[in-house]
Protein backbone atom coordinates (compact mmCIF):
# COMPACT_ATOMS: atom_id res chain seq x y z
CA UNK A 1 0.00 0.00 0.00
CA UNK A 2 1.05 3.41 -0.57
CA UNK A 3 -0.16 6.91 0.24
CA UNK A 4 -0.06 9.52 -1.89
CA UNK A 5 -1.40 13.83 -1.06
CA UNK A 6 -1.94 16.25 -3.80
CA UNK A 7 -2.20 19.78 -2.23
CA UNK A 8 -3.99 22.58 -2.61
CA UNK A 9 -1.40 23.73 -5.62
CA UNK A 10 -1.51 20.47 -7.74
CA UNK A 11 -5.01 20.66 -8.09
CA UNK A 12 -5.77 24.35 -8.69
CA UNK A 13 -7.59 24.15 -11.90
CA UNK A 14 -8.58 21.24 -14.42
CA UNK A 15 -4.96 20.81 -15.99
CA UNK A 16 -4.04 19.96 -12.28
CA UNK A 17 -6.53 17.50 -12.13
CA UNK A 18 -5.47 16.39 -15.52
CA UNK A 19 -1.93 16.64 -14.39
CA UNK A 20 -3.05 14.39 -11.35
CA UNK A 21 -3.85 11.79 -13.62
CA UNK A 22 -0.66 11.92 -15.71
CA UNK A 23 1.27 11.76 -12.21
CA UNK A 24 -0.74 8.24 -11.02
CA UNK A 25 -0.40 6.85 -15.11
CA UNK A 26 3.02 7.87 -14.61
CA UNK A 27 4.27 6.33 -11.01
CA UNK A 28 1.60 3.59 -11.31
CA UNK A 29 -1.40 3.41 -8.86
CA UNK A 30 -2.32 -0.05 -7.45
CA UNK A 31 -3.03 -0.03 -3.98
CA UNK A 32 -3.12 3.27 -3.85
CA UNK A 33 -4.40 5.81 -1.22
CA UNK A 34 -4.71 9.13 -2.71
CA UNK A 35 -5.21 12.47 -0.07
CA UNK A 36 -6.12 15.48 -1.71
CA UNK A 37 -6.76 19.00 -0.17
CA UNK A 38 -9.01 21.37 -0.72
CA UNK A 39 -8.39 23.07 -4.93
CA UNK A 40 -5.99 25.80 -5.46
CA UNK A 41 -6.53 28.41 -2.84
CA UNK A 42 -10.26 27.43 -1.83
CA UNK A 43 -9.77 27.43 2.11
CA UNK A 44 -8.40 30.94 1.92
CA UNK A 45 -11.84 31.87 0.38
CA UNK A 46 -14.08 29.46 2.67
CA UNK A 47 -12.21 31.67 5.59
CA UNK A 48 -13.09 35.08 3.84
CA UNK A 49 -17.07 33.45 3.79
CA UNK A 50 -16.63 32.79 7.63
CA UNK A 51 -15.18 36.38 7.88
CA UNK A 52 -18.01 37.76 6.55
CA UNK A 53 -20.73 35.10 8.17
CA UNK A 54 -19.66 36.26 11.63
CA UNK A 55 -19.22 40.28 10.54
CA UNK A 56 -22.64 39.32 9.36
CA UNK A 57 -21.54 41.32 6.24
CA UNK A 58 -23.31 41.69 2.82
CA UNK A 59 -21.04 40.21 1.20
CA UNK A 60 -21.36 37.05 2.73
CA UNK A 61 -23.07 35.64 -0.51
CA UNK A 62 -21.13 36.92 -3.00
CA UNK A 63 -17.97 35.83 -1.29
CA UNK A 64 -20.46 31.99 -1.28
CA UNK A 65 -20.65 33.00 -5.05
CA UNK A 66 -16.90 32.94 -6.09
CA UNK A 67 -16.16 29.92 -4.37
CA UNK A 68 -19.14 28.43 -6.90
CA UNK A 69 -18.10 29.72 -9.62
CA UNK A 70 -14.44 28.68 -9.27
CA UNK A 71 -15.43 24.99 -9.04
CA UNK A 72 -18.47 25.56 -11.47
CA UNK A 73 -15.26 26.75 -14.33
CA UNK A 74 -13.10 23.51 -13.13
CA UNK A 75 -16.03 21.25 -13.94
CA UNK A 76 -17.31 22.45 -17.41
CA UNK A 77 -13.66 21.77 -18.20
CA UNK A 78 -13.76 18.39 -16.61
CA UNK A 79 -17.11 16.90 -17.81
CA UNK A 80 -18.35 18.70 -21.18
CA UNK A 81 -21.76 16.69 -20.44
CA UNK A 82 -23.52 19.18 -17.94
CA UNK A 83 -26.04 16.40 -16.95
CA UNK A 84 -22.97 14.30 -15.23
CA UNK A 85 -24.05 13.37 -11.85
CA UNK A 86 -21.00 15.38 -10.61
CA UNK A 87 -22.71 18.98 -11.10
CA UNK A 88 -25.80 17.37 -8.77
CA UNK A 89 -23.44 16.20 -6.30
CA UNK A 90 -20.83 19.69 -6.10
CA UNK A 91 -24.73 21.53 -6.22
CA UNK A 92 -26.05 19.64 -3.01
CA UNK A 93 -22.69 20.31 -1.20
CA UNK A 94 -23.35 23.68 -1.83
CA UNK A 95 -26.30 23.48 -0.34
CA UNK A 96 -25.23 21.87 2.78
CA UNK A 97 -23.17 24.48 3.04
CA UNK A 98 -25.53 27.32 3.02
CA UNK A 99 -27.82 25.02 4.80
CA UNK A 100 -25.67 25.38 8.00
CA UNK A 101 -25.22 29.14 7.29
CA UNK A 102 -28.81 29.54 7.66
CA UNK A 103 -29.42 27.56 10.77
CA UNK A 104 -26.38 27.93 12.92
CA UNK A 105 -26.73 29.21 16.07
CA UNK A 106 -23.59 28.18 17.56
CA UNK A 107 -21.06 31.84 18.51
CA UNK A 108 -18.37 29.36 18.77
CA UNK A 109 -16.11 30.60 16.07
CA UNK A 110 -13.60 27.65 15.67
CA UNK A 111 -16.59 25.15 15.51
CA UNK A 112 -18.22 26.94 13.12
CA UNK A 113 -14.74 26.94 10.98
CA UNK A 114 -14.47 23.62 11.14
CA UNK A 115 -18.07 22.70 9.79
CA UNK A 116 -17.45 25.01 6.84
CA UNK A 117 -13.66 24.87 5.88
CA UNK A 118 -14.13 21.02 5.47
CA UNK A 119 -16.34 21.93 2.55
CA UNK A 120 -13.15 22.75 0.46
CA UNK A 121 -11.88 18.81 0.80
CA UNK A 122 -15.36 17.00 0.25
CA UNK A 123 -15.89 18.85 -2.90
CA UNK A 124 -12.46 18.60 -4.13
CA UNK A 125 -12.02 14.77 -3.20
CA UNK A 126 -15.85 14.47 -5.10
CA UNK A 127 -14.63 16.19 -8.52
CA UNK A 128 -11.23 14.49 -8.46
CA UNK A 129 -12.91 10.59 -7.42
CA UNK A 130 -15.77 11.52 -10.46
CA UNK A 131 -12.87 12.51 -13.19
CA UNK A 132 -11.12 9.36 -12.09
CA UNK A 133 -13.69 6.97 -12.57
CA UNK A 134 -14.73 9.18 -15.89
CA UNK A 135 -11.85 7.81 -17.48
CA UNK A 136 -12.07 4.11 -16.44
CA UNK A 137 -9.81 4.92 -13.33
CA UNK A 138 -12.50 3.16 -10.78
CA UNK A 139 -12.01 4.63 -7.12
CA UNK A 140 -13.44 4.80 -4.04
CA UNK A 141 -14.31 7.86 -2.42
CA UNK A 142 -14.44 7.96 1.75
CA UNK A 143 -15.47 10.16 4.03
CA UNK A 144 -12.63 10.68 5.97
CA UNK A 145 -14.64 12.07 8.65
CA UNK A 146 -15.56 8.10 9.48
CA UNK A 147 -12.05 7.28 9.78
CA UNK A 148 -10.10 9.64 11.28
CA UNK A 149 -11.72 10.63 14.77
CA UNK A 150 -10.36 13.16 17.09
CA UNK A 151 -10.97 15.32 20.09
CA UNK A 152 -13.15 18.52 20.03
CA UNK A 153 -10.45 21.11 19.92
CA UNK A 154 -11.97 22.46 16.77
CA UNK A 155 -9.12 24.06 13.89
CA UNK A 156 -6.51 22.21 16.06
CA UNK A 157 -8.16 18.56 16.51
CA UNK A 158 -5.97 15.98 18.47
CA UNK A 159 -6.13 12.66 16.97
CA UNK A 160 -7.49 9.98 18.68
CA UNK A 161 -5.17 7.12 17.36
CA UNK A 162 -7.01 3.68 18.68
CA UNK A 163 -10.19 4.28 17.03
CA UNK A 164 -8.68 6.13 14.31
CA UNK A 165 -6.72 3.04 13.77
CA UNK A 166 -9.74 0.44 14.35
CA UNK A 167 -11.69 2.31 11.37
CA UNK A 168 -9.09 2.34 9.03
CA UNK A 169 -8.32 -1.16 9.23
CA UNK A 170 -11.86 -2.01 9.23
CA UNK A 171 -13.46 0.04 6.44
CA UNK A 172 -10.54 0.69 3.72
CA UNK A 173 -10.18 -1.81 1.40
CA UNK A 174 -6.42 -1.69 0.61
CA UNK A 175 -6.66 -3.28 -3.00
CA UNK A 176 -8.51 -0.61 -4.72
CA UNK A 177 -7.87 2.92 -5.45
CA UNK A 178 -8.78 5.15 -2.73
CA UNK A 179 -9.78 8.78 -2.36
CA UNK A 180 -9.89 10.87 0.53
CA UNK A 181 -10.01 14.10 2.36
CA UNK A 182 -6.99 15.50 4.26
CA UNK A 183 -6.74 17.97 6.89
CA UNK A 184 -10.51 16.87 8.78
CA UNK A 185 -11.93 14.70 10.93
CA UNK A 186 -14.77 14.50 13.15
CA UNK A 187 -15.27 14.61 17.24
CA UNK A 188 -17.21 12.12 19.29
CA UNK A 189 -20.50 13.65 18.08
CA UNK A 190 -19.88 13.53 14.16
CA UNK A 191 -19.15 17.17 14.46
CA UNK A 192 -16.46 18.24 11.48
CA UNK A 193 -12.89 19.12 12.99
CA UNK A 194 -9.71 20.19 11.26
CA UNK A 195 -6.25 19.14 12.25
CA UNK A 196 -5.06 22.63 11.62
CA UNK A 197 -3.60 24.62 8.76
CA UNK A 198 -1.69 23.44 5.77
CA UNK A 199 -2.79 19.40 7.65
CA UNK A 200 -3.64 16.96 4.72
CA UNK A 201 0.56 16.38 4.93
CA UNK A 202 -0.27 15.05 7.88
CA UNK A 203 -3.57 13.03 7.46
CA UNK A 204 -1.26 11.04 4.62
CA UNK A 205 0.83 10.12 7.70
CA UNK A 206 -2.18 8.75 9.66
CA UNK A 207 -3.23 6.33 6.89
CA UNK A 208 0.68 5.37 6.20
CA UNK A 209 0.93 4.42 9.86
CA UNK A 210 -2.48 2.47 10.47
CA UNK A 211 -2.20 0.66 7.36
CA UNK A 212 1.45 0.02 7.87
CA UNK A 213 1.78 1.45 4.00
CA UNK A 214 5.10 0.66 2.32
CA UNK A 215 5.97 4.97 1.42
CA UNK A 216 4.07 8.08 1.57
CA UNK A 217 4.87 10.80 -1.52
CA UNK A 218 3.66 14.31 -1.28
CA UNK A 219 3.46 15.83 -4.46
CA UNK A 220 4.59 19.30 -4.90
CA UNK A 221 4.97 22.37 -6.84
CA UNK A 222 9.02 21.96 -5.84
CA UNK A 223 11.19 18.94 -6.78
CA UNK A 224 11.77 18.73 -3.63
CA UNK A 225 12.76 19.62 0.11
CA UNK A 226 15.07 22.02 -0.22
CA UNK A 227 17.48 23.85 1.32
CA UNK A 228 15.61 27.53 1.46
CA UNK A 229 11.95 28.12 0.34
CA UNK A 230 12.89 28.93 -3.37
CA UNK A 231 10.00 31.96 -2.79
CA UNK A 232 12.32 33.80 -0.59
CA UNK A 233 15.49 32.80 -1.18
CA UNK A 234 17.47 32.64 -4.65
CA UNK A 235 19.79 29.33 -5.55
CA UNK A 236 17.82 27.02 -3.13
CA UNK A 237 19.60 23.69 -3.28
CA UNK A 238 17.52 20.04 -3.41
CA UNK A 239 17.96 18.27 -0.27
CA UNK A 240 18.33 14.40 -1.49
CA UNK A 241 17.93 12.52 1.36
CA UNK A 242 16.67 13.63 5.17
CA UNK A 243 16.90 11.87 8.47
CA UNK A 244 13.13 11.75 10.10
CA UNK A 245 15.08 13.88 12.89
CA UNK A 246 16.13 16.92 10.69
CA UNK A 247 12.87 16.30 8.90
CA UNK A 248 11.11 17.23 11.96
CA UNK A 249 13.80 19.80 13.64
CA UNK A 250 13.06 21.92 9.56
CA UNK A 251 9.18 21.63 10.26
CA UNK A 252 9.21 22.47 13.31
CA UNK A 253 10.84 25.58 12.33
CA UNK A 254 9.06 26.10 9.71
CA UNK A 255 9.85 24.97 6.61
CA UNK A 256 6.51 24.56 5.23
CA UNK A 257 6.50 22.15 2.65
CA UNK A 258 5.55 19.41 5.69
CA UNK A 259 3.72 20.09 8.07
CA UNK A 260 5.04 19.34 11.13
CA UNK A 261 3.09 16.74 12.34
CA UNK A 262 3.83 14.20 9.36
CA UNK A 263 7.06 12.98 10.65
CA UNK A 264 6.24 11.39 13.62
CA UNK A 265 3.82 8.88 12.96
CA UNK A 266 6.02 7.48 9.78
CA UNK A 267 9.09 7.47 11.82
CA UNK A 268 7.51 5.38 14.57
CA UNK A 269 7.55 2.82 11.55
CA UNK A 270 10.11 3.98 9.28
CA UNK A 271 8.12 4.33 6.92
CA UNK A 272 9.60 6.18 4.14
CA UNK A 273 8.36 10.05 3.17
CA UNK A 274 8.92 11.36 -0.11
CA UNK A 275 8.39 14.72 -1.27
CA UNK A 276 8.50 14.87 -4.86
CA UNK A 277 7.18 17.36 -7.88
CA UNK A 278 3.96 16.96 -9.26
CA UNK A 279 5.36 18.33 -12.92
CA UNK A 280 8.26 15.62 -12.60
CA UNK A 281 7.07 12.71 -10.69
CA UNK A 282 9.89 10.58 -12.22
CA UNK A 283 12.84 13.20 -10.78
CA UNK A 284 14.46 12.05 -7.78
CA UNK A 285 12.76 14.66 -5.48
CA UNK A 286 13.72 14.21 -1.32
CA UNK A 287 13.53 10.94 0.59
CA UNK A 288 12.90 11.41 4.50
CA UNK A 289 14.10 8.31 6.19
CA UNK A 290 16.33 6.73 9.20
CA UNK A 291 19.63 7.69 9.15
CA UNK A 292 21.55 10.75 9.79
CA UNK A 293 21.73 14.68 8.86
CA UNK A 294 20.82 15.89 5.60
CA UNK A 295 22.38 15.26 2.01
CA UNK A 296 24.41 17.23 1.08
CA UNK A 297 25.13 18.87 4.49
CA UNK A 298 24.53 22.49 3.86
CA UNK A 299 23.14 25.30 5.76
CA UNK A 300 19.20 25.30 5.75
CA UNK A 301 17.10 28.63 6.07
CA UNK A 302 13.68 28.78 6.99
CA UNK A 303 11.51 32.29 7.72
CA UNK A 304 8.30 32.52 8.94
CA UNK A 305 6.76 35.88 8.55
CA UNK A 306 3.86 37.35 10.84
CA UNK A 307 5.73 36.46 14.16
CA UNK A 308 5.02 38.45 17.17
CA UNK A 309 8.11 39.47 19.73
CA UNK A 310 6.73 39.75 23.00
CA UNK A 311 8.88 41.32 26.06
CA UNK A 312 8.11 41.16 29.46
CA UNK A 313 10.11 42.30 32.43
CA UNK A 314 8.96 42.70 36.27
CA UNK A 315 7.00 45.94 36.93
CA UNK A 316 8.93 46.40 40.72
CA UNK A 317 12.33 45.15 39.51
CA UNK A 318 12.11 41.36 40.71
CA UNK A 319 13.73 38.16 39.01
CA UNK A 320 11.95 36.86 36.44
CA UNK A 321 12.13 32.97 37.91
CA UNK A 322 10.09 29.78 37.41
CA UNK A 323 7.42 30.48 38.69
CA UNK A 324 7.10 33.74 36.50
CA UNK A 325 7.83 31.36 33.75
CA UNK A 326 5.68 28.47 33.94
CA UNK A 327 2.88 31.37 34.77
CA UNK A 328 3.22 32.75 31.73
CA UNK A 329 4.07 29.15 29.52
CA UNK A 330 -0.21 28.23 31.12
CA UNK A 331 -1.24 31.49 29.48
CA UNK A 332 0.64 31.23 25.79
CA UNK A 333 -0.64 27.86 25.79
CA UNK A 334 -4.55 29.44 26.94
CA UNK A 335 -4.36 31.79 24.55
CA UNK A 336 -2.77 28.83 21.75
CA UNK A 337 0.15 30.83 20.65
CA UNK A 338 2.99 28.76 19.31
CA UNK A 339 5.73 29.57 20.79
CA UNK A 340 9.05 29.85 18.16
CA UNK A 341 11.65 30.74 20.27
CA UNK A 342 12.59 32.16 24.04
CA UNK A 343 15.12 34.32 26.13
CA UNK A 344 15.43 35.33 29.29
CA UNK A 345 17.42 37.32 31.37
CA UNK A 346 17.60 38.49 35.72
CA UNK A 347 14.53 40.54 34.76
CA UNK A 348 13.56 40.22 31.54
CA UNK A 349 11.69 37.45 29.28
CA UNK A 350 11.29 37.86 25.65
CA UNK A 351 8.85 35.22 23.35
CA UNK A 352 8.64 34.92 19.35
CA UNK A 353 4.96 33.51 19.06
CA UNK A 354 2.72 32.78 15.88
CA UNK A 355 -0.30 34.43 16.80
CA UNK A 356 -2.45 32.07 14.34
CA UNK A 357 -5.47 31.79 16.17
CA UNK A 358 -5.91 35.81 16.56
CA UNK A 359 -5.82 35.99 20.17
CA UNK A 360 -2.79 38.80 20.90
CA UNK A 361 -5.14 41.30 22.41
CA UNK A 362 -6.16 38.50 25.15
CA UNK A 363 -2.61 37.60 25.97
CA UNK A 364 -1.77 41.38 26.32
CA UNK A 365 -4.25 42.39 28.22
CA UNK A 366 -3.56 39.54 31.22
CA UNK A 367 -0.06 40.11 31.04
CA UNK A 368 -0.31 43.88 31.31
CA UNK A 369 -1.55 42.98 34.45
CA UNK A 370 1.49 41.31 35.55
CA UNK A 371 4.33 42.63 33.69
CA UNK A 372 5.55 45.66 32.30
CA UNK A 373 5.10 44.58 28.54
CA UNK A 374 6.46 45.54 25.18
CA UNK A 375 5.54 43.68 21.66
CA UNK A 376 7.21 43.94 18.28
CA UNK A 377 3.96 42.68 15.62
CA UNK A 378 4.98 41.43 11.81
CA UNK A 379 8.46 40.23 13.01
CA UNK A 380 10.04 37.73 10.63
CA UNK A 381 11.87 34.79 12.32
CA UNK A 382 14.94 33.48 10.74
CA UNK A 383 16.22 30.27 11.33
CA UNK A 384 19.87 28.57 10.02
CA UNK A 385 20.04 25.14 10.36
CA UNK A 386 23.77 23.78 10.23
CA UNK A 387 25.20 27.47 10.35
CA UNK A 388 28.38 29.03 9.13
CA UNK A 389 29.14 32.30 9.73
CA UNK A 390 29.03 33.30 5.78
CA UNK A 391 25.21 31.90 6.14
CA UNK A 392 24.60 34.04 9.06
CA UNK A 393 26.36 37.46 7.51
CA UNK A 394 24.43 36.75 4.44
CA UNK A 395 21.30 36.76 6.05
CA UNK A 396 22.30 39.32 8.52
CA UNK A 397 22.45 41.97 5.77
CA UNK A 398 20.75 45.24 5.85
CA UNK A 399 18.19 43.62 9.27
CA UNK A 400 17.24 44.86 12.15
CA UNK A 401 18.15 42.56 14.57
CA UNK A 402 15.50 42.27 17.55
CA UNK A 403 16.49 38.69 19.43
CA UNK A 404 19.52 35.84 18.11
CA UNK A 405 19.60 32.47 20.11
CA UNK A 406 22.41 30.60 18.62
CA UNK A 407 22.83 26.57 19.72
CA UNK A 408 25.04 23.91 18.02
CA UNK A 409 23.43 23.20 15.06
CA UNK A 410 21.32 26.69 14.71
CA UNK A 411 20.83 29.78 14.83
CA UNK A 412 17.24 32.07 15.26
CA UNK A 413 17.09 35.57 14.28
CA UNK A 414 14.09 37.38 15.04
CA UNK A 415 14.36 40.23 12.07
CA UNK A 416 12.24 43.47 12.02
P1 LIG B 1 0.57 22.02 -0.95
O1 LIG B 1 0.08 22.27 -2.32
O2 LIG B 1 0.84 20.59 -0.69
O3 LIG B 1 -0.28 22.64 0.09
P2 LIG B 1 2.50 23.91 -0.05
O4 LIG B 1 2.24 25.14 -0.82
O5 LIG B 1 1.96 23.84 1.35
O6 LIG B 1 1.98 22.68 -0.88
O7 LIG B 1 4.06 23.58 -0.01
C1 LIG B 1 4.88 23.81 -1.11
C2 LIG B 1 5.57 25.14 -0.95
O8 LIG B 1 6.39 25.11 0.22
C3 LIG B 1 6.54 25.49 -2.04
O9 LIG B 1 5.91 26.10 -3.13
C4 LIG B 1 7.55 26.42 -1.35
O10 LIG B 1 7.29 27.77 -1.62
C5 LIG B 1 7.31 26.18 0.13
N1 LIG B 1 8.53 25.82 0.86
C6 LIG B 1 8.86 26.31 2.08
N2 LIG B 1 10.02 25.82 2.49
C7 LIG B 1 10.46 24.98 1.54
C8 LIG B 1 11.60 24.15 1.41
N3 LIG B 1 12.53 24.08 2.36
N4 LIG B 1 11.72 23.39 0.29
C9 LIG B 1 10.78 23.44 -0.66
N5 LIG B 1 9.67 24.20 -0.60
C10 LIG B 1 9.50 24.98 0.48
N1 LIG C 1 -6.80 22.88 2.59
C1 LIG C 1 -6.14 22.99 3.87
C2 LIG C 1 -5.33 24.26 3.95
O1 LIG C 1 -5.22 24.97 2.96
C3 LIG C 1 -5.30 21.80 4.21
C4 LIG C 1 -4.09 21.57 3.33
O2 LIG C 1 -4.03 22.11 2.23
O3 LIG C 1 -3.22 20.83 3.75
O4 LIG C 1 -4.83 24.57 5.01
MG1 LIG D 1 -0.69 23.71 1.48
Amino acid sequence: MKIFKFGGASVKDANGVKNLVKVLQEVGYDTTLIVVSAMGKTTNAIEVVIKNYFDESNELQASVQEIVKYHNEILLELFPNEQHQIYNDIKKLFEEMQGFLGRNKSPDYDYVYDQLVSFGELISTKIISAYLNSISIETTWLDVRELIKTDTSYRDAKVNWEVTQQNIKLNVNTSKLNITQGFIGSDPNNFTTTLGREGSDYTAAIFAYCLNAGSVTIWKDVPGVLNADPRYFENAQLLHKISYREAIELAFYGASVIHPKTLQPLQRKEIPLFVKSFLNPKGDGTAVTKGMGITPNIPCFIVKKNQVLISLSSLDFSFIVEENISEIFKLLHDCKMKVDVIQNSAISFSVCVDNKFDNLDKLLNILRSKFKVTYNKDVSLYTIRHFTESAIEGLQKEKEILLEQRAQQTIQLVVK
